[in-house]
């Protein structure tokens, strides 16, 4: 019995020439204005990619509870050169869920790559990225930005604290500023979708699987319209989700917090003893006390605090609820009538 899973069967060298596809993965939440533009760059660079390298493309849009017109708009999109899926989950799940939504529904051992339904993310870049996928056999093809210049000193030093804290210790470095505009090999799809936690961190998981890594500099355009979903508090969130699905540094700190605390304990109660038996001082102690109580106090309820992160972190995965349930799916194929595929229940009956 093994315990690992073999997805040697879907290298790139494997597959033949003539049957490569490539699932375009783009969750949606309220994009009603830009899909139709999107759309339309995306079927043209279907037609560049079928023609250059032979890749059949189809696009997956996930619906991911979007208030406005997005789901509407995205039931009619022609499938002019490339299949359409559309994919509506039953609320808004977040970001994450509905990138692994479009991973469940992608054709199984084609490639897949993911992409932001926003503008931010040029579709001129894919060739590239798929070129280095198809020409150079890499099977994680990220992009990352260039630069941070336009953000704040206090924003890139969050993000640097951030990477810091998640790599400490790793076999595997999460490599900063990356971003979730990637392509997947079709076995670094199928080894995607073998994780089984509900927590998913994508670009932690897409760096921790392994394979050959390949990082593309890229300039995020601004966004075509709209405000962006992620509020400060959103990525505070997103981050301590990132940390506590990926690394035990917080605990590890904690732990050398107490060490380094009951340290400077034992050396301010030898200078105690020090001062009354040699000098023969009695030591004056309101003061210090309040402080060394208030600051031992402060740094316990913050230990707490961390724990508990992660007691809520394994108590969300022991309930193993899947991570999004699919209201409404249809698929357009490329020269064929459209056809409406009635909802698989869940993450499980959609396999
Ligand atoms: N998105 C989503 N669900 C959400 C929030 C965002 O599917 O709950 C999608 C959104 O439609 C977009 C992508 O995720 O395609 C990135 O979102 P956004 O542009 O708000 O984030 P940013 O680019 O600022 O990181
Ligand atoms: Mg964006």
């Amino acid at each position: 019995m093994t315990l690992g899973t073999d997805v040697s069967a879907l290298s790139v060298r494997g597959a033949s020439a003539a049957g490569r596809d490539l699932s375009i993965v783009v969750p949606v939440f309220n994009e009603a204005a830009g899909l139709a533009l999107l759309h339309e760059r995306l079927s043209a660079l279907a037609a560049t990619l079928k023609a250059r390298h032979g890749v059949a493309c189809e696009v997956i849009y996930v619906d991911d509870g979007s208030k406005d017109d997005s789901l509407a708009i995205a039931r009619d999109l022609p499938p002019d050169g490339l299949d359409v899926q559309v994919v509506s989950l039953s609320r808004n799940f977040g970001k994450e869920a509905a990138l692994m939504a479009g991973l469940d529904h992608a054709k199984r051992g084609g490639a897949v790559l993911f992409m932001d339904g926003d503008g931010q993310h040029p579709p001129a870049l894919i060739e590239t990225l798929v070129g280095h996928w198809i020409d150079d056999g890499y099977d994680v093809v990220f992009t990352a930005k260039a630069h941070r210049d336009n953000e704040s000193f206090v924003m890139r030093q969050a993000v640097h604290g951030f990477y810091t804290l998640i790599n400490w210790g790793a076999r595997q470095k999460i490599p900063a500023d990356a971003g979730d505009f990637r392509l997947l090999s079709p076995r670094a799809a199928a080894a995607l979708r073998q994780l089984p936690e509900r927590n998913r961190f994508f670009k932690g998981l897409a760096t921790w699987i392994g394979f050959r890594q390949m990082r593309v500099a890229y300039e995020p355009a601004p966004r075509a319209h709209g405000v962006t979903s992620f509020s400060p508090s959103r990525l505070v969130g997103l981050s301590i989700e990132g940390l506590t699905s990926f690394s035990v540094a917080p605990l590890r700190l904690a732990s050398l917090a107490g060490l380094l605390m009951a340290f400077i304990a034992f050396l301010f109660g030898l200078s105690i003893l020090w001062e009354t038996f040699v000098d023969g001082k009695s030591v004056p102690g309101y003061p210090s006390l309040m402080v060394s109580v208030m600051t031992i106090g402060g740094v316990q309820l913050l230990m707490i605090g961390i724990v508990g992160e992660y007691i809520g972190k394994i108590l969300s995965e022991l309930k193993a609820r899947p991570i999004y349930f699919v209201a409404e799916h249809s698929v357009k194929h490329a020269d064929a009538p459209s056809e409406r595929v009635d909802a698989p229940a869940d993450r499980a009956a959609a396999e």
